[in-house]
C-alpha cells in the first residue's frame, strides 16, 4: 500500500458544519483534508437543499469570521421580529431585535446559497485539499494520529491526521466506528417544507412561530417579499398534506396559521424531513472530535441546529487555534478535552430548550392550553425573561468563542 497522505486535520463530512470548520481552519497553518460523499451541486446533496436555515445574529458574525459572509449577505433575509403564540389561544409573545438593542434578531436563507457560499470560500484556501466524492472508513488510533482509509472509489489510500473531525451527520458510521454510542428518539412528526407568497402582506422582516395540538408551524421571511413555511405534522398526516394540490395546501396552510397577514397564494416546491432527536453519547474519542449533527441532530422547531453546530465549529476552532499557538497537540487529550468541557452546557441547554418546546406545546392534558397562554402572554410582560430566551435565539447566551464576539481565530 501507498504511504499515507499526511494531514493535521482530516474532516468527514463537507455539508453545513464540516464545510465552515474548513473555512475556520484555513486561516490556521495546518494541513486540512475535507471529505466529501457527495458532490456541493449535486441535487442529492443532502446538506445543501431546499431547507432554509435561520441564522443566528452570532452565527452571521461566526460566518463573516471565517469569510463566508460576503457571499451570502445580499441573499440573505433580516429577522427584526419574532412572534411566538398557540392556535385558539389569547396569549402571545413577541421578541424584537428593537427591544434588544441590536439591528437584526438574525437572517434567514437558502442552505443551498450557504452551501455554495462556504465551498467557494474553500476553493480559495490553499491549506484545504477536498476528496469528493470520498468517505472514510476503520479508523485506527496511533500515538500521534489518527489513521482512516479513503473508500475503494478512491483506490482506498490512508489518511492520517492528528485530529480527525466526525461531520457527516446524525446517521454517521464513522461516529459509530469510534465507538461512540448515539440514541434516536423519533418525534413521531414530518416536517412539509416550501415557500410560499402572501397576497397583500408588507415586506417582511418578522419570523412567525404558530404552535397547534398537530404540530408547530413556521413561517420565516424570505427573499422576494416571500415566506418559509416549516410545518410538522404526525407522519401519517404529512403524507397526506404532501399528496394535496396547491389550491387545497394552500388552504391547510391558511387554516394552520391564520388569517393575520393575508392570503396565502403561488405556493412553490415542497418537500419532506422525519423529525427525531438523535444524540451521541460523547462528542470526543482519542484523536476525535465531533460536531454538528453528527453531535446532536435536533427538531427544526426552533431553527436551532446549524447555529448549534456552528458554535461547535467556532469552538473547536479556537481550541485547536491554541493549541497550534502554544506547540501543544491539536488533536491531543487535552485539547479535546478542552472541547468537550466547553460545548457541554451550551449543548445541553440547546437540547433541553427544543425538546422541551414540543413537549410542552404537545401536552393535551386538560388546563394545559390556557396555562400556556396565560404563560406566554406573561413571558411578554417580563423584560428579563424575554431577555433571556432573545439571548439564546440569537446565539448569544453563556460564554462566546473569539469568532462570535467578531475576533479573529
Ligand atoms: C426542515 C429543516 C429546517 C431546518 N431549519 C434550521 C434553521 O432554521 N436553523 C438552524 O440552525 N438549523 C436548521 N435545521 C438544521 C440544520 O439543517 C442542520 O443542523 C445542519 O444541516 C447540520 O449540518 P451538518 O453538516 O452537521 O450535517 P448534515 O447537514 O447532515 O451534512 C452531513 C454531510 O456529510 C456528508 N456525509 C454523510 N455521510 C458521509 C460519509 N460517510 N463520508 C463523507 N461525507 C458524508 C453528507 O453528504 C453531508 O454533506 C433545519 C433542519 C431541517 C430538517
Amino acid at each position: 500500500m501507498s504511504a499515507a497522505a499526511e494531514f493535521d486535520v482530516v474532516i468527514s463530512g463537507g455539508g453545513l458544519v464540516g464545510a465552515s470548520l474548513a473555512c475556520a481552519l484555513a486561516a490556521l497553518p495546518l494541513r486540512v483534508a475535507l471529505v466529501e460523499a457527495v458532490p456541493v451541486a449535486s441535487a442529492a446533496q443532502p446538506s445543501f437543499d431546499d431547507r432554509t436555515i435561520a441564522l443566528s445574529r452570532s452565527s452571521r458574525i461566526i460566518l463573516d469570521g471565517i469569510g463566508a459572509w460576503g457571499e451570502v449577505a445580499a441573499l440573505a433575509t433580516p429577522i427584526r421580529r419574532i412572534h411566538v403564540s398557540e392556535r385558539g389561544r389569547f396569549g402571545s409573545a413577541i421578541i424584537s431585535a428593537e427591544q434588544q438593542g441590536v439591528d437584526t434578531l438574525g437572517h434567514v436563507v437558502a442552505s443551498r446559497d450557504l452551501g455554495a457560499a462556504l465551498w467557494a470560500r474553500l476553493g480559495a484556501a490553499p491549506g484545504v485539499e477536498v476528496f469528493c466524492p470520498g468517505s472514510l472508513q476503520s479508523p485506527t488510533v496511533e500515538q500521534a494520529h489518527i489513521s482512516t482509509t479513503l473508500d475503494a472509489a478512491r483506490s482506498g489510500g490512508q489518511l492520517r491526521a492528528r485530529l480527525l473531525v466526525v461531520a457527516d451527520g446524525a446517521r454517521s458510521s464513522l461516529r459509530q466506528a469510534l465507538g461512540i454510542a448515539a440514541t434516536e428518539r423519533s418525534y413521531e412528526q414530518t416536517a412539509v417544507v416550501g415557500n410560499v407568497a402572501i397576497a397583500g402582506a408588507p415586506s417582511a422582516s418578522t419570523a412567525y412561530e404558530r404552535f397547534s395540538a398537530e404540530g408547530p408551524l413556521a413561517l420565516l421571511p424570505f427573499r422576494d417579499g416571500r415566506y418559509v413555511f416549516v410545518l410538522a405534522r404526525p407522519p401519517a398526516a404529512a403524507v397526506a398534506a404532501l399528496a394535496l394540490d396547491d389550491a387545497a395546501f394552500l388552504r391547510l396552510l391558511q387554516d394552520g396559521f391564520g388569517h393575520r397577514l393575508g392570503d396565502f397564494v403561488q405556493l412553490g416546491r415542497r418537500s419532506a424531513y422525519p423529525l427525531s432527536l438523535v444524540q451521541a453519547q460523547d462528542i470526543t474519542a482519542p484523536r476525535a472530535a465531533v460536531i454538528g449533527n453528527a453531535a446532536q441532530g435536533l427538531h427544526p422547531v426552533a431553527g436551532q441546529g446549524y447555529n448549534l453546530g456552528l458554535r461547535d465549529v467556532a469552538t473547536l476552532a479556537e481550541v485547536v487555534a491554541d493549541a497550534v499557538r502554544s506547540g501543544a497537540d491539536p488533536g491531543g487529550a487535552a485539547t479535546l478535552a478542552r472541547y468537550a468541557e466547553l460545548r457541554r452546557r451550551d449543548q445541553r441547554n440547546v437540547i433541553g430548550f427544543t425538546d422541551g418546546l414540543i413537549r410542552l406545546f404537545g401536552l393535551a392534558a386538560p388546563g394545559m392550553g390556557p396555562a400556556r397562554g396565560a404563560g406566554l402572554l406573561l413571558f411578554d410582560m417580563l423584560p428579563g425573561a424575554k431577555r433571556a430566551l432573545a439571548r439564546h435565539t440569537m446565539g448569544m447566551a453563556g460564554p462566546m468563542t473569539r469568532l462570535a464576539r467578531g475576533l479573529p481565530l
